[in-house]
């Protein structure tokens, strides 16, 4: 009868157990585990974090007792195995109670080891983390858990730094947000979830901030300190300069590290990242020990170079497999190809096989696509899209690698991708794929056809692409044609600079607008449509490229910012004021002005409710706009739709159809659009929306004056304008900055000219001097005292009242930059804004005024 000892009774060592037994009923199997409990639900986690699994008991499958009685395994948890006699075959164990040594030390004996130890998580070296460990937290297993969820039970945070954008830094940050707390998400690099590219990122970068997570990314935490406010952490980003921020919790998911120090010290062979080296049989350089899990290096199945890959998935296969091999089967692992999926709020994000980083940085001769798809016949209610991103090999076709972004069905078509990687699949084969279809689940050319026949396209000749990061290099002098095949509402609702539009279906009647002798680039919403005009034209000898992923991944890309989410400043510690999850996109504030004209027409009204789901752009715009034609001043259209660029477009439609945008809700990938017909100016015909924005009736003043009087006068006159239903916006540079400035100086970390200039500067609209006669300040502590006698509200009155109107108040970061101040030293409720902010302000308005 051989012994078999496992160290680490979860993932990966708790499947080996079960298959040892299941293969061999008469071996000795004993099971060490350090911790309390065994066959636990790391995955499950975050969840209990954010009250969606609240059995405590759930998060274990498995039980010591339950495993003991199901596969007789001598299971003794609370046992640390300390160290390895090769030799002798012997393992020496501590017994520890809550991580304390509390029996004594033995040594038991084995034939076969198994080390299945995981990975830890990395405790970066942050100055002050370990003195401000009462606050700082990470997530392994059940006692972290644990310790995380009483914390936040107890203490009843406001607030939360997450470090760390990886797969659990993402969903840690949504279940803080389900529990109520304001997230900041800090990522040192450019992007969240690695496994993505950036281009596939910027969508759940968009996701996260609608959600009302305030994204920090190419930022790091440098610093930690305990203060009696909470924690002070100091943040620097790629500008070389540092911020604070207060906090009541940190959440460290920066990586983890293989648990290696039981095999470096048994002198077991380690890869150069650590990870345990072992065959296909999992055996490591010594023939009686093997090795599964987080702890071991893999094989990358796509590259064939050593990788470590920590996933559950894996850890648990390779468990069987050691468990096969010890009982004399054949059973080998052939590589972790990296599949992996995860739910981001409403969105999920799944990868499988190797990115497009990957791939370049092995100087592979490589390629991709991008295929935007439903998640079943858009027909059938319900169905939203999704963005599939595929490499490939240039030349052969095999599939490399696939990121998907979207709602339903992306676990299925992720799937499916990775196993055509398993199977050295090409494009065709992809385009050929026979899947399931009917009408709720699927298309009858599914996504993964979709994304095969794309890729088959552009390896046969068919057509040929472009890529948004090609975009901005396109000569704009006229010796190429941009062309945008778009509607006119759709390219009126924005287009890249230097495409001119010709509507796909008007496309064989303006040929001769085209000159036969330039190159064309045609993009279209998602290069679907761009794809037809490109055969259209290339037919009739056009030499045309297409623009893969079309306008609507080009946006993604070029619009992503790294600002707060609208919804919660960071570090203010004030609590979640939405449930998440159904997050409310809060209004354009420049709706409010107009808000306020439609109130009147709000009396009486009705609300028309229309079912969008399923239809690609423009289609949801086009039946609002169908709806709102037939509607009465003052009803409200609700619109139900699955295009997620839908909530981002409908703001700038409104703004130039002049209808109210109320707010924009998101439910599983559903988002609920409001939107009031008003009476003035609006139109709601489809071709109404190609007005151009310039030469509307908004009133646009810039104040440059720190001058009490001059600041008076503005206020006066903007919120008369907002009375009068006008969209208003103030915008505040260099001297005006001052009005905007909280009376009391914040904890900012400022140098010192910086804080110079904040000591010679008013600190506030409280503090301004009048432009003459202010004789030290009596001018004017006089000036207000006549105000208050004559009631005439004071500035501060004027001030929140302007933004009570709606009055949008922005200040220039420019100036801001200049002058030292920080958003954190403004009034709440200042929108950021460049000259750009300020003149698409001046275009929408009759009048600016300098002050
Ligand atoms: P583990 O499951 O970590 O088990 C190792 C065990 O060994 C530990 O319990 C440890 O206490 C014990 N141990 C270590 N050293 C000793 C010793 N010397 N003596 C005795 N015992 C010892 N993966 C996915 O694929 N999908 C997901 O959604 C996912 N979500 C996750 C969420 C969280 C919060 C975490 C932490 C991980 C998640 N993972 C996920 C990763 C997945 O859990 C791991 O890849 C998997 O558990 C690795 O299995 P393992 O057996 O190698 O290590």
């Amino acid at each position: 009868m051989s012994k078999i000892v496992i160290v680490g009774g979860v993932a990966g060592g708790a499947s080996a157990a079960a298959r040892l037994r299941r293969l061999d009923e008469a071996a000795e199997i004993v099971l060490f585990e350090r911790g309390e409990y065994i066959s636990f639900a790391n995955c499950g986690l975050p969840y209990f974090i954010g009250g969606e699994i609240t059995d405590r008991d759930a998060l274990t499958v498995q039980t010591p007792e339950g495993f003991r009685a199901r596969f007789r395994i001598d299971v003794r948890v609370e046992q640390e195995v300390t160290a390895i006699d090769r030799q002798a075959r012997t393992v020496t164990v501590i017994h520890r109670k809550a991580g304390e040594t509390c029996g004594k030390t033995y040594v038991e004996s084995y034939d076969t080891l198994i080390l299945s130890p995981g990975a830890a998580p990395i405790v970066p070296d942050i100055p002050g983390v370990v003195t401000a460990a009462s606050r700082v937290f990470t997530l392994r297993n059940i006692p972290d858990t644990y310790r995380i969820k009483d914390f936040i039970d107890r203490t009843r945070p406001g607030s939360a730094v997450v470090a760390g954008g990886g797969n659990i830094g993402v969903e840690m940050a949504e279940n803080l947000r389900r529990a109520g707390l304001a997230v900041t998400l800090v990522e040192r690099a450019d992007q969240v979830i690695a496994p993505l590219d950036y281009d596939m990122a910027c969508d759940v970068h968009a996701h996260l901030r609608r959600q009302g997570v305030t994204l920090r990314l190419s930022t790091a935490v440098q610093r930690v300190e305990e203060t009696p406010a909470g924690l002070r952490v100091t943040l620097s980003g790629d500008t070389n300069r540092s911020e604070e921020m207060l906090t009541d919790m940190l959440i460290l998911s920066v990586g983890v590290r293989p648990e290696n120090s039981l095999a470096v010290a048994a002198g077991l062979a380690v890869g150069e990242r650590g990870g345990i080296g072992v065959d296909s049989h999992m055996r490591t350089s010594d023939e009686h020990i093997y090795a599964v899990g987080d702890a071991v290096e893999v094989v990358d199945f796509v590259t064939g170079q050593a990788a470590m890959i920590p996933l559950a998935g894996p850890a648990n296969k390779q468990g069987r497999i050691a468990a096969d091999h010890i009982c004399g089967r054949p059973s080998s692992y052939s590589g972790t190809q990296g599949s992996a999926i995860l739910r981001v709020f409403d969105l999920t994000v799944a990868t499988t096989g190797i990115n497009e980083k990957t791939a370049c940085r092995l100087g592979l001769a490589y390629d991709k696509t991008f295929t935007y798809s439903n998640s079943h016949a858009g027909y059938f209610p319900g169905a939203v899209p999704m963005c599939i991103k595929t490499v490939f090999e240039k030349g052969s076709g095999k599939i490399l690698g696939a990121q998907i972004v979207g709602g339903d069905g992306v676990d299925k078509r992720c799937d499916v991708l990775a196993t055509a990687i398993r199977a050295g699949m090409t494009a065709a084969d992809l385009a050929r794929l026979e899947l399931c279809y009917a009408p709720p689940y699927s298309s009858a050319k599914d996504p993964v056809n979709m994304a095969g026949f794309v890729l088959e396209n552009l390896l046969t000749g068919t057509v040929k692409h472009i890529h948004w990061h090609d975009v901005a290099a396109l000569p704009r002098d006229g010796s190429v044609t941009l062309l945008d095949v778009r509607t006119t509402m759709e390219y009126d609702n924005g287009h890249i600079d230097g495409f001119v539009n010709i509507p796909l279906d008007d496309l064989r009647g303006r040929l001769a607008e085209l000159d036969p002798h330039k190159t064309v680039y045609v993009n279209c919403r998602s290069g679907q449509r761009s794809y037809l005009a490109a055969r259209i034209l290339s037919q009739r000898g056009f030499d045309v490229y297409n623009l893969d992923g079309g306008y609507r991944l080009y946006h993604a890309v070029t619009g992503d910012a790294d600002v707060p989410a609208a919804t919660r400043r960071s570090g203010d510690g004030s609590p979640a004021q939405t449930p998440a999850g159904q997050q409310q996109v809060p209004p354009c504030q420049t709706q409010r002005g107009r808000d306020a004209r439609v109130a009147e027409d709000a009396r009486d009204t009705k609300t028309i409710r229309l079912d969008a789901c399923g239809l690609q752009c423009p289609g949801p715009i086009m039946k609002l706009a169908a709806a709102l034609k037939d509607a009465n001043a003052g009803d409200v259209v609700e619109i139900r739709t699955t295009d997620p660029a839908f909530a981002g477009d409908i703001d700038g439609y409104c703004r130039r159809t002049g209808h109210a945008f109320l707010g924009c809700t998101n439910e599983k990938g559903v988002a609920i659009a409001r939107i009031r017909k008003t009476t003035p100016r609006a139109s709601s015909t489809v071709g109404s929306t190609s007005t151009p924005a310039a030469g509307g009736n908004g009133k646009n003043f810039i104040l440059f004056s720190g001058d009490l009087d001059k600041a008076i006068a503005t206020f006066i006159m903007a919120n008369a304008a907002a009375a009068m239903g006008r969209n208003v916006s103030i915008f505040f540079t260099f001297w005006g900055l001052n009005v905007l400035r909280k009376p009391k100086q914040p904890n900012v970390k400022k140098d010192l000219i910086s804080r110079m200039f904040g000591w010679m500067m008013p600190r506030g609209s409280t503090k301004l001097g009048l432009s003459s006669m202010n004789m030290g300040g009596l001018g004017a502590r006089l000036i207000r005292a006549i105000m208050k006698k004559k009631h005439v509200d004071s500035l501060e009155d004027l001030i929140a009242a302007a933004r009570k109107n709606g009055v949008e108040l922005i200040a220039c970061t420019m100036s801001m930059d200049v002058m030292g101040l920080k958003s954190e030293e403004l009034i709440d409720g200042i929108k950021p804004g460049g000259a750009a902010a300020m003149l698409a302000h001046a275009e929408e308005s009759d009048m600016s005024l300098f002050i």
